[in-house]
């Protein structure tokens, strides 16, 4: 190319899976996850071919207990949690078994038996409705791929970038690739494949290494060492930047790390409107390994503990003791703040309670929530147990998921109070004074909410599910996605209704949605009354400053009048009104 001449800028889009700004060459690195050869091996092998088999287990555990402490060392945290994961992997019986088996009976090479398993194992998991889930197989991939690299005692060969600052491409990232990355030399990653769900993901953001996910190029198309601009902001990896859109994002990245710096310097500080009202900020978890993201936050305990991916491991809800551990962990390390644990809401776009069931015909209108737990009066025992016995470990309450009607409360109130004398007779501790509270997620609650509210001590308002049910879209159609809008009259009139009979019988209403992380609209929701807001670690820090910078009486005088407006749009544009005007600089 001519001195002077620059190739075409060109942009790929994907998605935004860790926020920041990656100025650097790429580095592209393929991987796949390719069948070794197959042959036959003669009766007499089997058994030393079994014991190749037992020997690259035993080393890939190894590695993966020394990566995890490498990880431990680095971040200070247990994200390595997700390695003890992967050594359950190895350690599953089933997996194990059914390798060992296919080398006898089959009399297949070690690697081959593995890989054949591993490849049933995956195709289930991939089946299961749940996006969360079904990213956890990038993990199960993980594991695979090391065990088949140990049979060469090829050792530890990860995807290596050179040892110059560059933007890692890939078509997929294993969290230990993510986990090892030295971060001084990878300043970001795009990858082709990917979600903002997955384990990647989630370790991109718990290490601020920005991301982008669901590239729209084949990452072979891509040619190494080519200069770009990685966005994690907007899911854009920019090739060829021309020296405009350089000094674009150099000015936007010294902008962002001033408004960084000023949300770091307020982690932790009180979450108090301008005129003094007090809102608590909490986090939403899925898993334990997610506490030290919430630690880190600054958040004031968990506002809603997911607890049907606990099914994430197996068919079935773990039993009262493993739960009542994993409850007491988060109990124990958010103490003094509240922990708010929602019993099993599986269903729906979630895994399903029993996988060998029939696929329902409309699975969001159907057996779902609280109706699977009352049900199931057994698993549902368990479960309340479990909270209750964690309950003597820090402040936890108890949520019933897609509560409709008032006997679907005073039931599960009922089985509350029956676990509780179970657990006084034997001598267990538990609170006795555990708030119990629901959501307000399906439209019946919120029109009955005064009926509802005396029986309860909070409502948490479920904005994704209670959007979705108000303007029959379903919540994961892209078709219907334009219908799906927080602002529509419907959906405020609802969030109104519930907060006015929660405060007219003395109770306190959160809202636990995506809504209450979309900065665009904490002025709609604190004005109209709204006193706690759970949103995703990452969100809390800006969610913070916005209910610093905000007046109530303002936010209150603004939803009054959204509450008489008749388009979203109108709704949207007031509330994001007062953001601009209060903070220009939070908002994307
Ligand atoms: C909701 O519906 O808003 C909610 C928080 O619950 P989930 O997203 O788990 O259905
Ligand atoms: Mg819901």
């Amino acid at each position: 190319m001519p001195k002077g001449v620059h190739a075409p800028e060109i942009i790929y889009e994907g998605i935004p899976a860790s926020p920041g700004i990656a100025i650097a060459p790429v580095h592209v690195v393929a991987r796949g996850f390719s069948a070794p050869e197959v042959y036959e091996i003669p009766e007499s092998e089997v058994p030393s071919e079994q014991q190749r088999f037992k020997e690259a287990l035993e080393v890939t555990k190894r590695q993966l207990i020394e990566l995890q402490s490498r990880l431990e060392d680095l971040s200070g945290d247990n994200e390595s949690g997700i390695f003890e994961a992967h050594v359950m992997i190895l350690e599953d019986r089933s997996v194990v078994d059914r390798v060992l088996l296919a080398i006898s009976k089959r009399q297949q090479n070690a690697e081959f038996a593995f890989y054949a398993v591993m490849q049933n194992f995956l195709e289930a998991m991939r089946r299961i409705p749940d996006p969360y889930l079904r990213e956890r197989t990038a993990d199960i991939e993980d594991v695979a791929q090391r065990v088949l690299r140990n049979f060469n005692a090829a050792g530890d060969v990860r995807p290596q970038g050179p040892d110059d600052q560059h933007v890692l491409v890939a078509y997929d990232l294993a969290p230990s690739d993510t986990a090892s990355m030295n971060r001084r030399h990878v300043l970001g990653f795009a990858t082709e494949q990917g979600s903002v769900n997955s384990h990647t993901a989630i370790l991109a953001r718990a290490f601020g290494i920005p991301a982008v996910v669901g590239l729209d190029v084949a990452v072979i198309d891509i040619i190494a060492l080519t200069p770009s601009i990685l966005d994690g902001y907007t899911g854009k990896l920019i090739l060829f930047p021309t020296p405009e859109t350089l000094e674009r994002y150099r000015t936007l990245m010294l902008a962002k790390e001033k408004v960084r710096s000023s949300l770091d310097a307020m982690r932790g500080a009180a979450t108090e409107t301008v005129d003094g009202r007090p809102l608590t900020l909490s986090a939403n978890i899925e898993l334990v390994d997610e506490l030290a993201l919430v630690r880190r936050s600054g958040a004031k305990g968990i506002g809603l503990y997911r607890t049907e991916f606990l099914l994430l491991n197996g068919e079935e809800m773990p039993n009262e003791n493993e739960q009542a551990l994993a409850y007491s962990k988060v109990a124990r390390e958010m103490s003094p703040h509240m922990v708010i644990i929602r019993t099993l809401d599986a269903g729906g776009d979630k895994l399903p309670v029993e996988p060998l069931t029939d696929p329902e015909p409309n699975p969001f209108l159907g057996w779902r929530g609280i109706r699977v737990s009352l049900a199931r009066p057994a698993m549902f025992r368990e479960q309340i147990r479990a909270v209750l016995r964690a309950s003597a470990y820090g402040k936890v309450a108890l949520m019933f998921p897609m509560i409709s009607g008032l006997s679907e409360v005073w039931r599960g109130k009922d089985m509350v109070r029956r676990c509780m004398d179970e657990l006084e007779e034997e001598k267990v501790p538990f609170d006795r004074d555990l708030p119990v509270g629901i959501m307000i997620e399906v439209p019946a609650a919120a029109l009955c909410a005064d009926l509802l509210a005396p029986e309860v001590d909070f409502f948490s308002i479920g904005t994704n599910d209670l959007i979705q049910y108000t303007v029959a879209a379903d919540r994961v159609n892209p078709h219907v996605a334009e219908l799906y809008r927080p602002t529509h009259p419907a959906v405020i009139r609802l969030i109104k209704r519930t907060i006015d009979a929660a405060t007219a019988n003395g109770i306190w209403t959160g809202v636990c949605g995506e809504m209450a992380g979309d900065i665009r609209l904490t002025p709609l929701l604190l004005g109209l009354g709204v006193e706690e807001l759970s949103v995703g670690p990452q969100q809390v820090p800006r969610v913070g400053q916005a209910i610093r910078s905000l007046s109530h009486a303002e936010c209150a005088a603004m939803a009054d009048e959204a509450l008489r407006q008749s388009r979203s749009q109108k709704i949207l544009d007031l509330s994001m009104n007062l953001a601009r005007k209060h903070y220009p600089n939070l908002l994307d």
